[in-house]
Parts: structure tokens; sequence; C-alpha cells
């Protein structure tokens, strides 16, 4: 048996060349943390945490006590461990997202102990391949945010995605302005989703709902603030677009709250935020059970591309039919350079499908010198 050794984190950091803003957040920097895991027998596991990439270094700073010596295959008594020692204050937000990390990193290892994909040791591959939508379409500093959005998805409707997540939430009418252009100049054949983050009230997103459905809208993603479980459910119930949220409901217990208020049609767990593979399976067998359709949330580098195609290989067909409903895989392209030279080999879609990895683990290799490289310095 070996047993964990050294648990490092890495901070990476990129000033953008240009600042981007969705209705929630400006963004003039990209910030990631990668978590490397090394135990006794020299066998590496790497994850990835979703948010800020400072604070989850220091909760897995904290942490680190709790994991050297442990069996790095025992990843229920792990998670279980970490997340009952920071409980009473710590059921949602980094303190999951860092535990995320560490379970992504620890079932790299797991696979790669056992010379399996992850997705195998999840239960096994439903689907070898996905395809991908397109996230981007963020407000940009001194352009005409329309034009700049509508030449930005014709890039990706160039480069064969076959679908589109658009950022609205910041004024209601230029934004459905925005998706009556966006639909005008994609034509028919693209699938476009919207994501307000979490930007309206019920009553905008309500009228937002009714009056974007005449453009064929896939989703329409945080029309309201996340805490906010029966308004969820106005807007669902008061307008015909199918609403997804997620990526800020942590752990099972978050999530069993949004499903079971019938808050959404589509629930997007986040592999490096929810709690890891551990507990993404669990949101993703919940979420079934209940009739809920689950579409990952993904945003970060290669390792959390890496661990969301592992977890997006073992979702079960739900319903279980001829034709399957398949996911779809959120593929950030707004700019960051490290995103895929943190990888040895990039993980890229071809005409919008991704390969899914069927290597040990995540399936990937990492390139230190981009660590490095990228490396935040204070
Ligand atoms: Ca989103």
């Amino acid at each position: 048996m070996t047993l964990i050794s050294s648990v490092q984190t890495h901070i990476l950091d990129h000033k953008l060349e240009t600042a981007f803003e969705s209705a929630s957040t400006s963004f003039n920097r990209r910030q990631h943390l990668l978590v490397e895991i090394e135990c006794e027998c020299g066998t590496v596991g790497w994850g990835e945490c979703l948010g800020p990439a400072l604070i989850n270094a220091a909760i897995i700073d904290q942490m680190r006590g709790r994991l050297i010596g442990k069996n790095p295959l025992d990843t229920e008594v792990v998670w279980l461990d970490l997340y009952h020692t920071y409980r009473d204050q710590g059921q949602r937000g980094v303190t999951v997202t860092a535990i995320s990390g560490i379970d992504v990193a620890l079932w790299d290892i797991k696979g790669k102990l056992l010379s399996q994909p992850i997705s195998i040791l999840l239960g096994g591959r439903f689907r070898e391949s996905v395809p991908a939508y397109a996230t981007g379409a963020f407000r940009r500093e001194g352009v005409d945010r329309i034009s700049d959005v509508v030449a930005e998805v014709l890039r990706y409707k160039n480069e064969g995605f076959h679908a589109i997540k658009l950022k609205i939430g910041f004024n209601a009418d230029e934004d459905l302005e925005l998706i009556r252009q966006v639909r005008d100049a994609v034509g028919p054949d693209m699938r476009v989703m919207i994501d307000a983050n979490h930007g309206y009230d019920v009553t905008e997103a309500v009228a937002i709902g009714r009056a974007a459905s005449c453009y064929n809208i896939d989703w329409f993603e945080e029309p309201v603030l996340p805490e906010l479980l029966d308004p969820y459910h106005d807007v669902r119930s008061r307008q015909p677009i199918p609403v997804a949220g997620g990526e800020t409901w942590h752990a099972r217990w978050a999530m069993k709250a949004a499903i079971e208020a019938r808050a959404v049609d589509i629930i997007q767990p986040d592999v490096c935020g929810v709690g890891g593979f551990s507990e993404f399976k669990r949101v993703v067998d919940h979420a079934q059970m209940n009739g809920v359709r689950v579409v990952p949330h993904v945003w970060g580098t290669g390792v959390q591309i890496a661990a969301s195609l592992q977890a997006i290989a073992a979702i079960p067909f739900s319903p279980y039919r001829r034709e399957p409903l398949e996911p779809i895989f959120e593929f950030d392209r707004t700019e960051n350079p490290f995103r895929q030279a943190v990888l040895k080999k990039p993980l890229e879609h071809q005409r919008g499908t991704m390969k899914i990895p069927d290597s040990p683990g995540l399936g990937i290799e990492i390139c230190r010198e981009s660590l490095e490289h990228f490396k935040y310095k204070p």
C-alpha cells in the first residue's frame, strides 16, 4: 500500500490583454489553482479547484496535515474527513471547492495505480466523445457589445462549433437585442444558450424568457440569485425556456435542495467545485432520480477539462433509449494562455466535438515548464 507523501498547490496567473465581464464579475486576470498530490511510490495525481485560486490554496494548506500518510485510494474516507473537519463553517463555497481539487487528484492517482481511466472506475463509459459548446460572448471594454459578440460567435461557428452560450444579465433590452442579432447571424441550426450569471430579478427573467423563446434557446442559465430557490422555480414555471443552474451550489446538500425545490430543468455540477468525482457521481444519481437533466459546468485549465470529460463519460443515459440524450461539454474560449499550455498534449475540439481520453487517471500529462512560466508572483 502506498500512502500520500506530499500535497502541493500551483497558483497560475495571467493578466488579460482585454478585460471582460459577466453580469456579476469583471475579469482582468485569469487565476486558477492546480493541486498536485504525490504518493510514496512516486505516483502523482493532479486536481483543480473552481473559484478563487489564492483562497483555495490557503485552505488546502490547512488541509495538508490531514492528507499526509493517508491511503490515496480511500477517496470517500478522505472526503468525509475533510468535509467533517470544516463542516461547521464550510458547508459550501471555497471549502468544498478546495476538497474538489483534492478529490480529483486522488481519483487521478487511483486511476494510475489501477491502470484505468477514471470514467471506468466511476462505472464505465457511456460515450467516447461529447459535443462541445463555446462559452464566451462576454462584454468587453471599449467595443460595441453587440457587434463584438456577433463577430465572436461567427468565429466559433467557423471553427466548427454547433452550439454557443451568450452572456446576458446586463440590461434586459440590450440583452434581448443581442440574442436576436446572434440568432439572425448564426442561422437556425446552431444551438444557442443564454447565461445571466444571476443578473436579473424574477420579473426581468420571466420577461426575457418569454421574449427570447422565439429564438429557440436551449437553456436559460442562472436567471436569478442562486440562493433564491423558490424564485428560480417561479422563473421556471412562468416562462418557456428550460432553466439551468448549479455552478455555485456546492456539495450534495446544496444540490439536493435545488433539485427538490424543482428549481432547475438542467443541473450543472462542476466536478472541480461540487466536491470532486466522489460528489459529482452522487449529484448525477440524485438528479436523474428526480428527472433533472445533468450538463456539467466547466471553467478552468486542461486539468479541469480532462476531469470534466471523465465525469461526462460516466453520466448514465437518462432515459435509456435507442437514441439517448447526450450531455454537452462547456468549452471556455475566452483568453487564457495556460488553459492548454499546462498539458503536454492539448485537449482540443474537432469541429465542435471532444474526444474523451482513455488512458489511466485523468489521461493527461502536465507540462511543468508551463506551471513555472505562469506561476503567480505576489
Ligand atoms: Ca455560467
